[in-house]
């Protein structure tokens, strides 16, 4: 479903962001990516729905390279849900706005289909009781999951989060994570950037570790947390668990 061959990637002329980094996910596959500050994950999953340019390499989305100069990124871009750290919700429309708005310039679906999803993902993430509150009156926790609604409502193909809960207050991260846990479940392929190792434990298939730009380990959830191979891994382990 994703497939990053070979990627490299400078900002600047001086700086490389990612350095050789290879890894797939597949179909229903949930790889969480982690690693220390500063060494290219959000840079990586960002390279995925072409919010960022590549210099070399290939990525491919459901079969189409990401990385093609012909690849038409807006379409590819409503296949692929992405949900980032700062909830980025549209601060002048209601949340039930927020969930329509791409359905209907994207999609182009009628309002009354638009809107029926929307209150479907709305109970979906237990946010029905906040139709018509804007983005400014809910939590975070709440902003986020609107925020994944927003995503879902679009009927992503896959789904990208980068360190989803990370500006949370610790009571309101289980919220958001039951989220994507149950998503996992369901089968949708996720590729998370997270420190959450109990989210990793739980769902994952595989746990990437990345440090200064390489992918370091790329392995089976269990053996990463028993059996962690590089010195980087180890060390990154020690201070997060
Ligand atoms: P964190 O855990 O802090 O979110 P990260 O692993 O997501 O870190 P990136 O945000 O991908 O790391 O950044 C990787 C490196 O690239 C960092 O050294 C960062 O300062 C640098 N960087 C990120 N974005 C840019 C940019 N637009 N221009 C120049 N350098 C950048
Ligand atoms: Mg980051």
């Amino acid at each position: 479903m994703i497939e990053i061959a070979a990627v490299n990637k400078w900002y600047g002329a001086g700086f490389q962001v990612l350095k050789n980094c290879s890894l797939s996910v597949r179909r229903g596959e949930v790889v969480v990516v982690c690693g220390p500050s500063g060494s290219g994950k959000s840079t990586l999953i960002k390279c995925v729905n072409g919010l960022e340019p590549v210099n070399d390499g290939t990525i491919k989305v459901d079969g189409a390279a990401v990385t093609d100069p012909s690849t038409k990124l807006p379409s590819l871009r409503a296949k692929v849900g992405m949900v980032f750290q700062h909830f980025e919700l549209f601060p002048h429309m209601n949340v039930l706005e927020n969930l329509c708005i791409g359905q209907e310039k994207v999609l182009k679906r009628g309002a009354s289909e638009a809107r029926a999803k929307a209150q479907a993902l709305l109970e979906r993430v237990g946010m029905t009781a906040h139709s018509h509150k804007y983005p400014g009156q809910l939590s975070g926790g709440q902003q986020q999951r609107i925020a994944i609604a927003r995503a879902l409502a679009m009927d992503p193909i896959a789904m990208l989060f980068d360190e989803p809960t990370s500006a949370l207050d610790p009571e309101m991260i289980t919220e958001v994570l039951d989220v994507m846990v149950s998503l996992a479940q369901e089968g949708m392929t996720m590729m998370v950037v997270t420190h959450e190792m109990g989210f990793a434990r739980k769902v994952a298939d595989r746990v990437v570790f990345m440090d200064r730009g390489e992918i370091v380990e790329d392995t089976q959830k269990q053996r990463f947390f028993e059996d962690p191979q590089s010195d980087r891994a180890k060390l990154f382990l020690s201070k997060i668990l």
